[in-house]
């Protein structure tokens, strides 16, 4: 599909990246069209998005799709999680070494229980706050210039919408989860294209993650836009769920929830909650809703986003609190000055803990879910 258009094109040696014209071996387009998404395996990250240095790849209905002409870069292909394996390379790149094999929750450095200290964040976040308050210490410091988020479509507010939040209103307005999935590197590109930004603070999910490693460091991605990411922020995640089906047509026409009047979607101990208010609209068994998560997240093995410089997720922690497991350098330093700062109040967790345990246990389950 991409040479007939490469071929029509009058235009292609003025915007194709130098080296790009009549190299036709690197994978394109038409190659993840073919290996990732016809194959449902496509996590939606938005990296392919963020790449197209002619903006020729969109997102609708849930499918990354070719609408303008494919200028056979390979960037699109190189940036997305679901192809070449790249996991090891990143890990020696962060850390020195690749993960060994009874590491069930990657390379890191220590593990938290931490809580926010900011009043605005607490009302707003979905366990602990640290994401938010991470990230609101980082732009008041001048460590970012920009925020990666997802934050909610006006019309619909428990869909998710990848975002740039440029101010601390605007990150603390997208804190929370929505249990669907945004594709937020779509907004790393927008923050680097669009408003010119240098230190972005990315927040996203493991498969996301991955991406914007690649993103930095894949020597055939755009590393453009990588090299303008100061912070990820990963997010555990077991699996992720599409809008249509799972939150607009399940919950809330099936189970009859008006999605307005719901407060709050939350997943703790096995159990997925709807709240309204103080009330508990819902109360299913994770494992009940199998049928609504993405087929992507199926062969994916890492819980805890293994390549981020801080993970952050509730697994491990007490109500109201998070589990923060710090991996690199740069995320220690951002970290432990945010808790100097008194922005967050953090107690340090052995190996030994309870909650650690049952992270490293849920963890090897579903690496083990992957395998199969
Ligand atoms: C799809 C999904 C599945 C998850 N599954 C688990 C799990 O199995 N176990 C576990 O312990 N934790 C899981 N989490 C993480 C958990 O829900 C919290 O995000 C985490 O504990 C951080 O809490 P916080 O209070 O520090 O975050 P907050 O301060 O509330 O910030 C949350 C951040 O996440 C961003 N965000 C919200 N929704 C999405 C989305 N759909 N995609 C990408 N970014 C988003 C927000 O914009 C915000 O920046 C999951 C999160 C998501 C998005």
């Amino acid at each position: 599909m991409c040479d007939g258009i490469l071929k029509r094109s009058p235009f292609l040696h003025l915007i194709a990246p130098a080296g790009v014209i009549g190299i036709s071996s690197i994978p394109v387009f038409g190659h993840l069209n073919r290996e990732v998404i016809k194959k449902n395996i496509c996590t939606l990250c938005g990296a392919c998005v963020a790449s197209c240095p002619v903006d020729s790849v969109e997102i609708t209905d849930e499918t990354p799709k070719l609408t303008g002409i494919c200028v056979r870069c390979g960037m699109c292909y190189s940036a997305c999680p679901r192809t070449e394996d790249y996991v090891g390379n990143v890990e020696k790149t962060l850390f020195g070494r690749e993960r060994e094999e009874g590491e069930a929750i990657g390379i890191f450095k220590e593990i938290y229980t931490a809580r926010t200290l900011l009043d605005d964040v607490r009302k707003k976040c979905q366990d602990g706050g640290i994401v938010t308050t991470l990230l609101v210490y980082a732009l008041e410091n001048g460590l970012i210039d920009a925020a990666v988020v997802s934050g909610r479509d006006p019309k619909e507010p428990w869909k998710p919408v990848p975002m740039v939040a440029l101010t601390r209103e605007e990150i603390i307005n997208a804190a929370g989860t929505r249990y669907s999935v945004s594709p937020n590197v779509s907004a790393l590109g927008m923050a680097v294209k669009e408003y010119f930004k240098s230190k972005v603070g990315f927040v996203g999910t493991p498969c996301q993650v991955l991406a914007v490693r690649k993103l930095q460091y894949h020597p055939a991605a755009a590393t453009k836009i990588g090299e303008r990411v100061a912070y990820v922020i990963g997010l555990f995640c077991m699996e992720n769920f599409s809008y249509a089906p799972f939150i607009k047509k399940f919950i809330g026409e099936e189970k009859g929830i008006p999605l307005s009047e719901v407060t709050k979607f939350s997943i703790e101990k096995g159990k997925f909650y709807v709240y309204k208010g103080d009330t508990i609209a819902l109360e299913m068994k994770v494992s009940e809703l199998k049928n609504y998560a993405r087929p992507a997240c199926h062969v994916c093995p890492d819980l805890t986003a293994e390549l981020a410089d801080i993970s952050v997720g509730s697994i491990g922690s007490d109500r109201g609190w998070s589990t923060v497991v710090i991996r690199t350098d740069k995320g220690k330093e951002l970290f432990e000055a945010a808790v100097e700062a008194k922005f967050i109040e953090a107690k340090k967790l052995s190996l030994e803990d309870k909650g650690v345990s049952l992270l490293m246990k849920i963890a090897s389950e579903k690496r083990k879910r992957a395998k199969k």
